[in-house]
Parts: C-alpha cells; sequence; structure tokens
C-alpha cells in the first residue's frame, strides 16, 4: 500500500463527506493504493454515523472511535498503530489543509529520501491576534531550542516514512513537535514544503491561546527527556554536587571566620541560611538524579534500539 491517512477529528460532521471526496479524487487521478484513517477524537456531533457511512460507500475509508476525547496528540499515535502505508500523511479534517498536497509530500518521501516532510502554512488564513502571532515566536522558540530548522512545526498537514511514525510516541500536546521526536529517534531527513492553507469553512476551532502555555511545557519534557531521558543522573547529579558543594565550601567560610573573626553567633549571619539552603537544594537534586537513574534501569525500554540497517544478518 502506497498511502495511509490518518485525520484526526473532533465534531467536524459537515467536513468529513467533502474531505472524503477529493481524497478519493486525488488518489484516483494519481493511481495510488491507500487508505484512509478517520480518528474519531470522542465527538459529540454526528461524525462517527458521517464516517460509517463512507465506510459503507467505499471501505479503503476506516474510522476508529474513541470513548471520549483524549486530544489530537492522542488520536494521531492510536492512528499510527495500525496504519498499512509505505508512506503516512497526517492531516486535519476541517477541509484547512488541501488533499492536493498529497501527491507531492508522497514523492519527497518516496523519491527524494526524506523522513519526515512537514507542512509549511506561508500564507496563513486564521486569527491573527490568537494564532499567526503566538505562532511565530512558538516556531521560534521551537526552532531554537531543537536545532530543527522548519517554519512551521505545528502544521497539521505532514508526510512521514512509516518507520518514523512506528518509532515515536505521541501524547499530552506533542503533535505540534513530532518532528523533534522524530529528531530524537536519529531520523535525520526532515523536510518541509509550502502548502496551501484554507479558512475553516464549517465548525470552530478546537485550539484556543491555552495551547501554548501546555505546549511549551511538553516541549520542555522533550528536550529533557530527549537528552538526558536514559541518564538522569549527569543532569541532576552534576547540578546537585555543585549546589552540595558551594553550600559546603561556604559552610567552612564561615566556620574558619567563626573562629579568626570571633563571631560567635553563626546564625547572624546570613550566608550561614544560604549555605543550608544551598546544601540542601543539592541533596534533593542528586537524590531526584538516583530516583530517576532506578526508574531509567528498570524502564521497559531502556534497551530498545532503532536499527536503521544489517548486514550478514537476517533483518
Ligand atoms: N482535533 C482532535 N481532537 C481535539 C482537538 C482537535 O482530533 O481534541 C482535530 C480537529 O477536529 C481538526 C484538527 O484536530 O481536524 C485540528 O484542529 P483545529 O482545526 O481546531 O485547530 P486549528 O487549525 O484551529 O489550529
Ligand atoms: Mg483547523
Amino acid at each position: 500500500m502506497d498511502l495511509s491517512i490518518v485525520i484526526p477529528l473532533k465534531d467536524e460532521e459537515e467536513s468529513l463527506p467533502e474531505l472524503c471526496a477529493w481524497i478519493e479524487k486525488v488518489m484516483q487521478a494519481n493511481n495510488f493504493s491507500y487508505e484512509v484513517i478517520l480518528m474519531d477524537d470522542g465527538s459529540t456531533d454526528s461524525s462517527w454515523e458521517v464516517i460509517e457511512k463512507l465506510h459503507a460507500k467505499n471501505p479503503l475509508i476506516k474510522g476508529i472511535k474513541f470513548q471520549r476525547n483524549y486530544g489530537k496528540s492522542a488520536a494521531l499515535n492510536e492512528g499510527f498503530k495500525v496504519v498499512q502505508g509505505d508512506v503516512i500523511i497526517t492531516m486535519d479534517a476541517d477541509l484547512q489543509d488541501s488533499p492536493d498536497e498529497i501527491p507531492s509530500l508522497f514523492q519527497m518521501i518516496k523519491n527524494d529520501g526524506y523522513d519526515l516532510v512537514s507542512g509549511w502554512k506561508k500564507k496563513r488564513y486564521d486569527n491573527v491576534l490568537t494564532k499567526n502571532i503566538p505562532s511565530k515566536f512558538f516556531n521560534a522558540v521551537t526552532r531554537k531550542m531543537s536545532g530543527i530548522k522548519l517554519h512551521d512545526f505545528n502544521c497539521g498537514l505532514k508526510a512521514y516514512r512509516r518507520k518514523v511514525v512506528q518509532s515515536i510516541e505521541v501524547y499530552g500536546e506533542m503533535h505540534r513537535y513530532i518532528p523533534v521526536l522524530a529528531k530524537w529517534a536519529g531520523f535525520r531527513k526532515i523536510g518541509e514544503k509550502v502548502v496551501e492553507h484554507r479558512p475553516r469553512k464549517y465548525g470552530t476551532t478546537k485550539f484556543g491561546w491555552e495551547r501554548f502555555v501546555n505546549g511549551f511545557l511538553d516541549l520542555t519534557t522533550i528536550m529533557f527527556i530527549g537528552k538526558f531521558g536514559k541518564k538522569p543522573m549527569q543532569f541532576f547529579g552534576l547540578w546537585g554536587s555543585l549546589f552540595f558543594l558551594l553550600g559546603f565550601i561556604m559552610s567552612i567560610y564561615l566556620v574558619i571566620s567563626k573562629f579568626v573573626d570571633h563571631e560567635f553567633a553563626l546564625t547572624n549571619r546570613p550566608a550561614f541560611y544560604l549555605a543550608m539552603v544551598v546544601m540542601l537544594i543539592g541533596t534533593q537534586l542528586f537524590l531526584a538524579g538516583f530516583l530517576g537513574e532506578m526508574i531509567a534501569r528498570n524502564a521497559p525500554e531502556r534497551n530498545s534500539y532503532l536499527v536503521e540497517d544489517k548486514i550478514g544478518l537476517e533483518k
């Protein structure tokens, strides 16, 4: 199978028939073998009934319905588990992404060797104040922190080599950082393509400004886990030791000065309290690192590596 198109959706009943008809048209025109996986993320409208009807007409249109709303990341993650295509496309259900972009995204993965291609909504049809401007800032920070040169991390329209989606786990609000997750997993060829963006035709947006707060916390998590997730002691141990050492040196200084300067009431000196606090923080950090290390040691994935290729051995 050439293509699996994974579409997370919540309350998009009006868009679905139009979207699926458009996808079918593009697939037929390009002679792709494909499947569409509609991920109903706890819709409360009639989206699921619409999906059932679409499937009855074309069995290549498949669906998974969540018991409740789990979020876009969860929907993508669950969809990624069942894909059969060589190339996976993700796109939004609201007709803001155009299915006409699929063939060229497919070519970039199949022929140009990209592992992941992210859409770039260069000309964007969303609210300027709540979406476009915060988004610029968000993308700049993510670019800086991750070292990945993409303009638009959060574009719903993306293409992946199947191996990529099978090697990453998307949860929380991390659908915005899939390129970062892919990079940590060792996929180097990450590209972007300018894609057409369209105004929302039906329904309303599911994401407001608060997504940026959660988004940034998730970025911190990803960066931290990517760097120190398997060796927490290298972070906490280092800082813990430094803090403790600093407090310890201060204490020694205080004790010496007590005798030299005949300063008898150590507790009268602010530095005394500082030294205590710094040593305590140091111990706590060290302990956190130690506990982290114990957890990492027992984690089921402690020895799961991604093998890129093999020679002389069965693949
Ligand atoms: N979506 C989802 N679960 C959610 C929120 C959104 O599956 O909890 C879907 C939504 O139906 C749409 C896509 O994610 O297909 C992008 O959402 P939306 O268009 O509201 O975001 P925006 O384009 O405004 O950033
Ligand atoms: Mg949208």
